[in-house]
């Protein structure tokens, strides 16, 4: 295999991350200025966005240690079987790079993520290798997050926590059956046995020891998983489901939902209709229901599918026309998180503006509430809805019908 400068190794190894949906930014339109108009690029050095828990975007050098894999998921373009360009950072490379990256203040972490070479073990430890010596050798605080091979060893895995802020294994797949049809190398068990070695872990490092001294961190900023959709048959219901089972039972901080694309010389492929990438940001929405507003899976996706011109909140609201017009000055928190258009921010804002005396249609406006959604739905004095039962009261919330091109 021909010798690959860094810079080409950079370009093929942030291109293999960017299936990886960890991070805000990945999937943008490129653009660069190679051709003398404008300023920038927006795409080819690896650099993505990112949340830390505290709500600051911050950006990572985000990369493939290797795309060479061992391995040969259906779904991913870095498989065995796949006949893409291969390159591979060696442990100092990595660190070099995002020493350099971090000097220059382009970056303030590193997302490392990696194909499985040799075995899991012997990548992890290249992986903890890299972190390693990114903490003890150079003294790096920026934020890092690894991607974790869940049949490591657990030694490894509780290395890496000892130096990542946040550590994630990928579910991949949302029912198990998906995962042994698409994935078979991997395994469900194997992978929930990590994630529950995980939420033990950062439990224990909460806990003060019998001296009162804390213990050494890990993993502080959580754990995350990935789960492609539309790659096997799972419905949003199935989806959403697993999420919640994974919220539950293994402490997640955050579900990233990756929209399955056919991947060119997918030989293998199977015939699945390319989900589009509305569903992701409906699952999206249905997910923040589930976790901050009260919501269960049954009653946003009980009919399998989530509507794809409503968001699901909306879609709630309209089959449940008998639980509202909510009387947004005596309902029950609980009640007024299910008001379409109310966050819950505004929620809060009203509950302690209630406080002070009525809310009124113009105090939700400066609380930041969406009122052509809300509108419908609420009651206050000087505001009565109108329309509630009206059979058009959803095409005023879809979008209209698109003539498809015949050509
Ligand atoms: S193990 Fe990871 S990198 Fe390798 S084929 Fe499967 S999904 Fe792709």
């Amino acid at each position: 295999m021909a010798q690959r400068t860094l810079s080409e190794k950079l370009a093929l190894l942030s291109d293999a991350a960017k299936y990886d949906a960890s991070c805000a930014s990945s999937g943008g339109e490129k653009r660069d200025s190679r051709d003398g108009k404008g300023v920038g690029s927006s795409g080819g050095s690896g650099i993505c966005h990112a949340y830390t828990p505290d709500g600051r975007c911050i950006s990572l050098l985000k990369i493939l240690m290797t795309n060479f894999c061992i391995f040969d998921c259906v779904y991913c373009v870095n498989r065995v079987s796949s006949k893409v360009e291969r390159a591979r950072f060696s442990v100092e490379e990595v660190v070099r790079l995002t020493m350099e990256f971090y000097r220059r203040n382009y970056i303030e972490g590193l997302f490392l993520s990696s194909g499985i070479i040799r075995s899991s073990d012997d990548t992890m430890a290249d992986m903890v290798r890299i972190a390693k010596t990114l903490r003890e050798v150079e003294h790096f605080r920026g934020y890092i997050h690894l991607k974790t091979i869940p049949d490591a060893s657990q030694d490894l895995i509780d290395e890496a926590g000892k130096y990542a802020d946040r550590l994630s294994i990928n579910i991949e797949l949302p029912t198990e059956r998906g995962l042994n049809e698409l994935a078979p190398e991997k395994s469900s068990r194997g992978i929930r046995r990590a994630m529950g070695a995980v939420r033990l872990k950062r439990e224990e490092s909460r806990e003060v020891t019998h001296t009162g001294k804390r213990r050494a961190r890990f993993a502080p900023a959580g754990q995350s998983t990935q789960m492609i959709v539309g790659a096997d048959g799972a419905d949003d219901r199935a989806v959403l489901g697993q999420s919640a089972n994974l919220y539950a039972n293994y402490g997640l901080s955050r579900v990233y939902y990756s929209a399955f694309s056919p991947i060119p010389d997918a030989s293998r492929m199977l015939p699945l209709v390319k989900p589009p990438l509305m569903r992701e940001h409906r699952l999206y929405q249905a997910d923040w229901l589930l976790r901050f507003y009260g919501f269960d899976v049954g009653e946003i996706a009980g009919g399998g599918m989530l509507d794809l011109d409503i968001d699901p909140k909306t879609a709630w609201a309209l089959a449940h026309r008998e639980a509202f017009p909510v009387d947004i000055n005596r309902a029950p928190r609980e009640v007024l998180l299910r008001v379409p258009g109310f966050g819950v921010r505004t929620v809060d804002r009203v509950l302690a503006a209630r406080r002070r005396g009525a809310v009124r249609y113009e105090h939700l406006l400066a609380m930041g509430a969406i009122l052509k959604k809300a509108r419908p739905f609420i009651t206050m004095p000087g505001w009565s809805p109108r329309g509630l039962d009206a059979v058009d009261l959803r095409a005023r919330f879809a979008p209209p019908p698109e003539q498809l091109s015949l050509f």
